[in-house]
């Protein structure tokens, strides 16, 4: 296994598994965190974060902004997009994944269809060869998802001042 930078290992302790949604969620709430940085919004003021729809995002979103749903924080409104909003100090801004990231993570969710199909039903052995698949494939997909650009997985949606 390859090993996670820093930020992701403690983004996948947090989730409870790798998974490209939760790696996604991070490098959202990283590309914000620093929109927010470059609008000067003041680290004095009070950070609220918005996801748009309940996928295993959320958890990486909240390793990164330190916000969670559990301190009012960061809500999830679910709407159908996968993007996320981040208001600090009267400056608003808003990501979402590219079509190539969800590509990417829409790959990875039918691999794991076929190789959880008929799972109940599978031997030991089986499902240990199956789960060593998924691992191989998460040690090519993920390491994709740690170094690729911003402007690959990251569209900003807005960013403006007077939220
Ligand atoms: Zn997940």
């Amino acid at each position: 296994m390859t090993e996670a930078p820093e930020i992701f290992a403690r983004i996948y302790e947090r989730h409870g598994h790798r998974c490209p949604m939760s790696t996604l969620g991070g490098r959202l709430a990283m590309a914000a965190l620093g929109l927010l940085a470059d609008a000067e919004a003041s680290g004095e003021d009070e950070l609220r974060g918005y996801y748009f729809t309940r996928t295993c995002a959320v958890d990486g979103v909240a390793e990164v902004t330190g916000l969670t749903e559990a301190d009012g924080g960061l809500e999830v409104c679910p709407d159908g997009r996968h993007a996320l909003r981040l208001e600090r100090g009267g400056v608003a801004v808003e990501v979402e994944l590219t079509e190539k990231a969800m590509q990417m993570a829409g790959e990875y969710r039918r691999f794991c269809y076929e190789i959880e199909a008929g799972w109940d039903d599978l031997d030991e052995e089986e499902r240990r060869v199956r789960e060593i698949r998924r691992q191989a494939w998460l040690d090519t997909l993920l390491p994709r998802l740690w170094q690729a650009p911003d402007h690959e997985l990251v569209r900003v949606v807005r960013e403006d001042a007077g939220a």
